[in-house]
């Protein structure tokens, strides 16, 4: 996922460049993405590299449910600028003013090659991307609240109680105070 951009800083406004990511993996924040699928447009702006991806990765998880391991599918829709460090190819004799205070993200950075390696802006935006609540499987039944058993393997009998355990002691107490009331 490192990309060449030379043509594209010496070239015209709007020029593109398009890219597919096939099958590619990538390790952000200790976590691994895998079968990252998509596509990449790179698009020369006024003075930057504007990247646009459209990326499916997988990732390991546990499941929110009954905490047994699964997969997570992550898909991202990015964009982000990039900015050359060779800034003079972009900037023209009118355009001669480099702000030096302006703040470069080093994950959006075009390096001294003209190299653009997505690799760390596309990790950070897949890690964003990974669901809250990953599932081993749409019709996982979880931990039961009670006996703790994985339902998904053991059929307990708690299931029978309809009383849900964080009202349970609320229950006990109506009961007390019905029974007082007789
Ligand atoms: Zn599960
Ligand atoms: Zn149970």
């Amino acid at each position: 996922m490192i990309y060449n951009v030379a043509g594209l800083l010496t070239g015209k406004l709007g020029d593109i460049q398009q890219h597919e990511i096939e099958n590619e993996s990538l390790k952000s924040n200790g976590r691994s993405l895998r079968k990252i699928n998509g596509s990449v447009r790179l698009m020369r702006t006024d003075r930057t590299v504007l990247v646009n991806a459209d990326v499916e990765a997988t990732t390991h998880d546990s499941c929110s449910r009954c905490l047994e391991p699964a997969t997570a599918n992550v898909i991202v829709n990015m964009e982000e600028e990039f900015s050359p460090t060779n800034a003079d190819l972009v900037s023209g004799p009118n355009n001669r003013t480099a702000d030096e205070d302006y703040y470069y993200d080093p994950a959006l950075v075009i390096d001294e090659q003209n190299f653009l390696d997505l690799t760390e802006g596309l990790g950070q935006a897949l890690l964003s991307a990974i669901p809250i609540a990953p599932v081993c499987k749409d019709d996982c039944l979880g931990i039961c609240p009670i006996c703790t058993v994985n339902r998904n393997i053991l059929q307990c009998s708690c299931a029978k109680s309809s009383v849900d355990p964080r009202w349970a002691g609320l229950v006990g107490l109506l009961e007390k105070g019905a029974k007082s009331a007789e």
